[in-house]
This record gives C-alpha cells, sequence and structure tokens, in this order.
C-alpha cells in the first residue's frame, strides 16, 4: 500500500476515495460517499461520484500526476446506478473539471451510466392514493438525460463561464453515454431488473477492458456491476447488490472484488425486535437490496476470487471487528475498505520509483 501515485510501487492501483454507502451522515461520519478509482499507469477510470469525491481524488494525488493536472487525469468513469449516494457529486465533474483540468485532455472524458428505468418503480404499501410523481413528464431518466438537465440547472454559471471567461463548452470535454443493456435480457424490470445472463463489454482502450453485468437491486433497474481486466489484473466493482449469481459469473477469478456491504447487527439496533409491519418490511428492503457482512464472504468464495475489498459501508461508522464477520466462508483476503486506502494490483514494478 502507498501513499500516492509519485510513491507506488505499482502500475495499477485500487484507490478507494469514499467508502460510505447510503445517504445520510450516520450521524456525523467523515468518510466520503461512496467512489473508487482504478488507476493504470497514470490513467484513471473512476466508479460512482458519491459525496466528496473530488475532494477525495485530490487528496489521493491523482490530480498532481506527471503532466496531468487537476481531472485531466481522469479517461473514463462509471457509474453503477442512479441512486443519490452514487451520483451526489456528479456535476462536480463539469462545473468544477471544464476549469481544472478537463481541458488538458486531448479527448473528452467518456462517461458510461445507466439508461432510463423505463417505468416507475411500484408503490410500496398499502391503499396510497395521490402519491405525487416528480417530473410526469420524464420520471425515470437515464444518465445522459440526467446530465443534461444538470446543464439546465446550471446554465446560468456555465453560459457566464463560456461567456466571460472563454471557457469551453462542457459538452465538448466530457462524453456521456447510457450502457445499453444486450436486447431480450430484461422482460420485466418490475418482475426481475436481474436475470441470469453474460457479462457483456462497455469500454476498452489500450490499458482496460471493462465489462458489465446486471445486479439485484430491486427495485433499482438497471444496476450493474462492473469488472476492469488490465495487464496487471482485474478488479471487479459490485455496485449495489444482494449475493448475485451475476455478479459471481463477472468476478470469476478476479484478483480484487471491491463489494457492498450492510452489517446486519445495525439493522437489528436501529429497528429492534418485534417488529411492526413497516419496520419488518423497511428491514427485509435493506436486507434484499444490499449483501450481509456474514454473506459476502460467500460471493467472494464462489468467485475465486483473491482479495476482498468492503466498501460502501453500511453503516460507515462500524467498527472494524464487524466487518471482519467478511471472512465467513471465505478462505482469501479480506481488506476493510477506508477512504484513501491503496491496493497496489499484480506485481510491483518499481520501489518508491517517482512516474
Ligand atoms: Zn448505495
Ligand atoms: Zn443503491
Amino acid at each position: 500500500m502507498a501513499a500516492s501515485s509519485l510513491t507506488s510501487a505499482f502500475r495499477t492501483n485500487l484507490v478507494l476515495l469514499g467508502t460510505a454507502g447510503g445517504r445520510t451522515s450516520y450521524g456525523g461520519t467523515t468518510l466520503a460517499g461512496i467512489s473508487s478509482a482504478l488507476v493504470v499507469d497514470g490513467d484513471v477510470y473512476l466508479v460512482d461520484f458519491g459525496q466528496g469525491w473530488l475532494r477525495r481524488y485530490l487528496q489521493a494525488g491523482l490530480g498532481m500526476m506527471p503532466g496531468k493536472p487537476g481531472l485531466s487525469s481522469l479517461r473514463a468513469a462509471f457509474i453503477t446506478h442512479l441512486h443519490a449516494d452514487h451520483v451526489m457529486d456528479y456535476p462536480a465533474l463539469f462545473l468544477f473539471g471544464t476549469t481544472d483540468g478537463l481541458a488538458a485532455r486531448k479527448t473528452p472524458v467518456r462517461v458510461f451510466g445507466p439508461g432510463p428505468r423505463g417505468s416507475l418503480v411500484p408503490l410500496s404499501g398499502a391503499n396510497r392514493t395521490n402519491v405525487p410523481v416528480i417530473h410526469p413528464e420524464d420520471p425515470t431518466p437515464g444518465t445522459v438525460v440526467m446530465t443534461e438537465s444538470i446543464y439546465k440547472a446550471f446554465a446560468n454559471d456555465i453560459n457566464d463561464n463560456i461567456r466571460d471567461s472563454q471557457k469551453p463548452d462542457p459538452h465538448t470535454l466530457v462524453a456521456v453515454e447510457d450502457i445499453k443493456v444486450p436486447n431480450g435480457v430484461v422482460v420485466d424490470a418490475n418482475r426481475d431488473g436481474a436475470p441470469d445472463m453474460q457479462p457483456f463489454p462497455v469500454y476498452q482502450d489500450d490499458k482496460v477492458k471493462v465489462t458489465a453485468i446486471l445486479v439485484s437491486h430491486a427495485p433499482v433497474f438497471p444496476s450493474f456491476a462492473f469488472r476492469f481486466d488490465t495487464a496487471d489484473g482485474s478488479v471487479v466493482f459490485s455496485g449495489d447488490t444482494s449475493p448475485s449469481q451475476n455478479l459471481i459469473r463477472l468476478a470469476k477469478g478476479a484478483d480484487v472484488l471491491v463489494h457492498e456491504v450492510i452489517d446486519t447487527h445495525w439493522i437489528d439496533e436501529f429497528l429492534p425486535r418485534p417488529r411492526n409491519a413497516a419496520q419488518e418490511a423497511k428491514a427485509r428492503h435493506l436486507l434484499e437490496a444490499h449483501t450481509a457482512v456474514e454473506a459476502v464472504g460467500a460471493v467472494a468464495q464462489a468467485g475465486g476470487v483473491k482479495t476482498l475489498v468492503l466498501s460502501h459501508l453500511a453503516p460507515a461508522d462500524s467498527s472494524e471487528s464487524r466487518w471482519r464477520r467478511a471472512q465467513e466462508g471465505y478462505s482469501g483476503r479480506v481488506v476493510v475498505g477506508k477512504d484513501l486506502m491503496w491496493l497496489g494490483i499484480g506485481a510491483p514494478v518499481s520501489m518508491g520509483k517517482e512516474r
């Protein structure tokens, strides 16, 4: 593990920028929201834009790599799903990036994210009427439309920047695409948003090949896991999911699996038994949409992954000893993720040599 890109002995590094899951401060955590970076020979590939990702990006030294100031080191970004804890600080990419590095890139940053859900999430609970719908003209937008809506919301600032400060149009700096789920895979997102399927390609360049698969995070659709294959090894990001056969398929033989996790003792603490029907439904929902710490080891074992890294910690303030239960059923190495943690992938290429 190294302190920064300048001292890392590895060509490829996993850097955890933010490790907190969920949209809450848990009463005052200082962890940033979920966001991870894979740094491959000076290029950065980002997964998710949780709260504070940009601050952590700069703290990690990713904005100070030789010849690549600010966000010019960012080559591509991948959004697992559109829950707010994964995209809360997405606007920072273009609002800040326009003036801090993106214009120095020869090619636009590529952003890949979920497409539109296609239909509203079904109503939970019984006998609910007059439930408001936000923006009924398009209530379930995907990444491309969401991005354009952010530009619209910030048009005052962006136009000021273009006209007065002579900055470029952010459309020319960031190229956003909705990830297309292969035809025929999902019949009804409200019945099964992650049926058995094979991984499919999303992106490839000279340093990484990225594949995706749908994972089980109902009622969210689409919710993706991503696999990055590099010359130094492979790293898989679970996104938000309950234990998923699709994820196990995607993660087969990977060097590192970065997996979300939820502490079941915490659920018992804030929803103590006996529970009423609403509390029981809430507890069940948390467990059906996420992976209990006692269950994540079996996922890593089934995938045959060498190292399991816990992130998207819910709650963010649980103790190390509670997260260590992830070792149950797993013979590999468990790493409890922390913000700004570096993990070298593959073999070290040099010791402390600046690149
Ligand atoms: Zn989440
Ligand atoms: Zn989520």
